[in-house]
């Protein structure tokens, strides 16, 4: 079993390096994130300790990027701070578990363990129409190659719209998706978000993915929008 382990500190570097070393892992060490990324390209490991506190990019974006260059590794991300907010934004981003420095060998090894045998997490498939995309593993949306940041209801509606493409939501449809119970279907919210939604994934593109169907809802094109070549005048 190939572990990586990626500490910027050298005493907590080699303190892994050396407790995992007598359990039996094969270790490789990285001290920042453009170097663990080198090694996860590099070779092929059953599992990543990562700190989060790293110089430049942090744990959060080496991890994110993992995901992103489809590495499924499991992640074992070790968070300095106690913070709730921190620990959702690394499981969000893709890590497996997390623990908390100061943390005891025996229970990070135990962590280790359990991810290595629950092995790489199946990954959601990635959403396409046309060049839009769609990715629920790390909830991120983009447009060709350019990254785009929505709201979590805006990703919540996006998705529910990509994972029909062609076919009529109603309003009421997609609150049910997309709101709690108290949201009442009368209300304007879902145009007011899709609106939203157009301004950040249609109008800077020229595009139109999410279509209005009068008196029904909305349609999202399987294409993703692009405009058609203009008609050639005989
Ligand atoms: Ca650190």
């Amino acid at each position: 079993m190939r572990v990586l382990v990626v500490e910027d500190e050298p005493k907590m570097r080699m303190l892994l390096r050396r407790a995992l070393t007598e359990e039996g892992y094969a270790v490789d060490v990285a001290a920042d994130g453009p170097q663990a990324l080198a090694l996860a390209d590099a070779a092929t490991f059953d599992a990543v300790v990562l700190d989060v506190m790293l110089p430049g990019l942090d744990g959060f974006d080496v991890c994110t990027r993992l995901r992103r260059r489809g590495k499924r590794v499991p992640v074992l991300m070790l968070t300095a701070r106690d913070a709730i907010a921190d620990r959702v934004r690394g499981l969000d981003g893709g890590a497996d578990d997390y623990l908390t420095k100061p943390f005891s060998l025996e229970e990070l090894l135990a962590r280790l363990r359990a991810l290595i045998r629950r092995g790489p997490a199946e990954r959601p498939a990635v959403l396409h129409a046309g060049d839009l995309r769609l990715d629920p593993a790390t909830r991120t949306v983009t447009r060709g190659e350019t990254e785009i940041t929505v709201t979590g209801k805006e990703y919540a509606l996006l998705e529910a719209l990509i994972r029909r493409p062609g076919n009529v939501l109603t309003r009421e449809r997609l609150i049910e998706h997309c709101w709690d119970l108290a949201t009442s279907p009368y209300s304007n919210v879902v145009d007011a978000h899709i609106k939203a939604l157009r301004d950040k994934i249609d109008r800077p593109f020229g595009t139109t993915t999410i279509e209005t169907v009068r008196g029904a809802g909305y349609r999202l094109r399987r294409d993703g929008g692009r405009p058609t070549s203009p008609a050639r005048t005989p």
